[in-house]
């Protein structure tokens, strides 16, 4: 398969070619140190101007805020529009989207789980709708440039972590077509995790609490990433944690697993992880949030409408892992 061109033909993007520069915030500890190192480079090349900030939200799914002996931990929500803020981007470009229809409601409404081999999640919570918020400036755009909006989405992808990360190249084209050019990059890509966590003890934004052992604890003996809470493709270790953290998630997510007869990953059912998390081995919680909000209620109703129509895909239980082709969102 030939290789798109980018649009500076070098191995790092000259950020002045491009008409948007569009940081994709997680809130989580790699988007931080991502969007600090990135703006040292747009403030030397002058186009603070030209970037925009993006946080996808996952809604209930992902990390929620709490208040844990009086002092009250944002969510990842909140954090990222944070760390937007302490980069100097004010407030109108920093934007947040979300889809109404929950991922775990498509999940329900799909019938199988996300998988290494198709992890449409990610393209369902975060890739299209991030880029269908682009499509109302990039046909403005587009009429007055009289040629396709160039678009820099910058990553804070980091080849500590996964292999595919490590083989990705740093500055590559992800779609050319007659109204856009969209390139990614990942500035920190060979950021080590040493690094990112020196980094962060003199942060503007404190890490997110869920890294802890508890809310506060500043210790980064929590779950090892800030996403989704019960990420496909999170280790068991976080997992056991987040259901331990989540109950009430936990618990619907089992319902969707015990409806549509597809288990949570090919190794593990969420079941079994409930049932880890209880054992007296497991790793101390060190908060269990409520959720007894009324997102989880909209959420729960969401979910079980989908479970009472047919599953859109048959289920077929994943027998072994195969090489990644996603590991999770930063
Ligand atoms: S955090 Fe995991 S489950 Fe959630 S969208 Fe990303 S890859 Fe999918």
């Amino acid at each position: 398969m030939s290789v798109r061109p980018t649009v500076c033909p070098s191995p790092a993007p000259d950020l002045a070619a491009y008409d948007l520069l569009a940081p994709q915030l997680s809130g989580g500890k790699d988007s931080s140190v991502m969007l600090w190192s990135f703006m040292r480079t747009a403030s030397a090349a002058g186009v603070m101007d030209r970037v925009t900030t993006y946080h996808a939200s996952l809604g209930t799914l992902e990390w929620p805020a709490v208040t844990c002996e009086g002092t009250t931990y944002p969510s990842v929500s909140q954090l990222a529009a944070a760390q937007s803020a302490a980069q100097g981007i004010p407030a109108h470009r920093h934007v947040e989207v979300a889809r109404p229809f929950s991922l775990l409601a498509e999940i329900a409404s799909y019938g199988r789980f996300p998988r290494l081999g198709s992890p449409y999640c990610r393209k369902y919570a975060k890739e299209s709708i991030i880029s269908s918020a682009w499509t109302p400036m990039v046909r403005e755009l587009r009429r007055q440039l009289g040629r396709p909006v160039r678009i820099l989405k910058v990553m804070g992808l980091r080849a500590d972590e996964s292999r595919d990360r490590a083989d990705r190249p740093a500055y590559r084209n992800v779609l050319t077509n007659g109204a856009r050019i969209v390139d990614e990059w990942m500035p920190v890509q060979d950021w080590p995790t040493a690094a990112v966590l020196e980094w962060h003890q003199d942060a503007p934004v404190p890490h997110h609490w869920t890294y802890d052992s508890h809310p506060g604890a500043g210790d980064w003996k929590g779950t090892s990433r800030c996403s989704c809470s019960l990420c496909v493709f999170a280790s068991k270790r976080d997992l056991v944690l987040a259901v331990a953290r989540r109950p009430r998630l936990a618990d619907l997510y089992a319902e969707v697993e015990a409806v549509r007869g597809d288990t949570f990953r090919p190794d593990w059912r969420i079941a079994e992880l409930i049932e880890a998390s209880r054992r007296p081995s497991a790793p101390d919680p060190g908060i269990i949030c409520a959720d007894d909000g009324t997102d989880m209620d909209v959420l729960e109703q969401q979910v079980r409408r989908a479970l009472q129509q047919r599953p859109r895909k048959s289920v077929h239980l994943a027998a072994a892992q195969r090489r990644s082709a996603c590991d999770g969102c930063t």
